[in-house]
């Protein structure tokens, strides 16, 4: 179901969630769904009395099909540029394989299951490489924090904007109780520990993910709650 999470903060359902941001400087769409969604973000766009020419930027958080699928249609509707790591690029590109997700490396040594469970997208082209602490491929108040452990190259986006939104992609979950984990995107999986105790050291307000619930307040309190139980 498509809603508003923010003022001006769209979540659009496209196999995962993605996040149509709408600003004074234009429109912003962190991650794209899986293959074939385009239309609900021309759809949504419209909806906002928006075009897609508004759109001035596409983040990725992470080379998973079910948040670039739709990259390569986007980019081509839009034109708008697309923004990733530079190490996810290198799949997103098709010139790697899909890494696993935590989820699925559990399942022992089989080369990219993923690849296997996820849909194909398309190559997409990636304009701009970001990373943290640098503003390339960046709109005004949006920054990276580099939060490997789902995929290597994993970013989150933090706009600095109504106290502060977190685009967590699939770095964590919150459950319906509100606690933040790594959520079954990462089942298993200590690597991503480090990301989230690492978010938790940031100010925000809100918390946005690739799956499941949103925080709408105090986010930041409960990336701290759970960093603090790491022991
Ligand atoms: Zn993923």
């Amino acid at each position: 179901m498509k809603r508003v999470v923010a003022r001006g903060v769209h979540q659009l359902p496209v196999g995962s969630h993605a996040y149509l941001v709408d600003g004074d400087e234009g429109v912003t769409l962190v991650d794209t769904g899986l293959p074939g969604h385009v239309d609900v973000v021309i759809d949504t766009l419209a909806h906002i009395g928006r075009t897609p020419q508004d759109v001035t930027a596409v983040l990725i958080t992470h080379a998973h099909s079910d948040h670039t699928g739709s990259a390569a249609a986007v980019r081509s509707a839009t034109g708008a540029p697309v923004s990733m790591s530079a190490r996810d690029a290198v799949v997103a590109r098709g010139e790697a394989g899909t890494e696993d997700p935590p989820l699925l490396q559990r399942l022992g040594p089989l080369s990219s299951v993923a690849s296997r469970m996820l849909p194909e997208a398309d190559p997409v082209v990636v304009d701009h490489e970001v990373s943290e602490g640098e503003r390339t491929g960046l709109p005004e108040e949006w920054f990276v924090v580099a939060t490997p452990g789902h995929t290597s190259g994993h970013v989150s986006y933090l706009l600095d904007r109504m106290g502060g939104l977190l685009f967590a992609g699939d770095a964590a979950m919150v459950d319906r109780h509100g606690r933040v984990g790594r959520g079954w995107v990462n089942a298993g999986s200590a690597a991503v520990d480090a990301s989230i105790h690492k978010l938790a050291q940031l100010h925000f307000r809100a918390a946005y993910f690739g799956h499941g619930g949103f925080l709408s307040n105090d986010a930041a309190a409960a990336f701290r709650r759970y960093a603090a139980g790491l022991g």
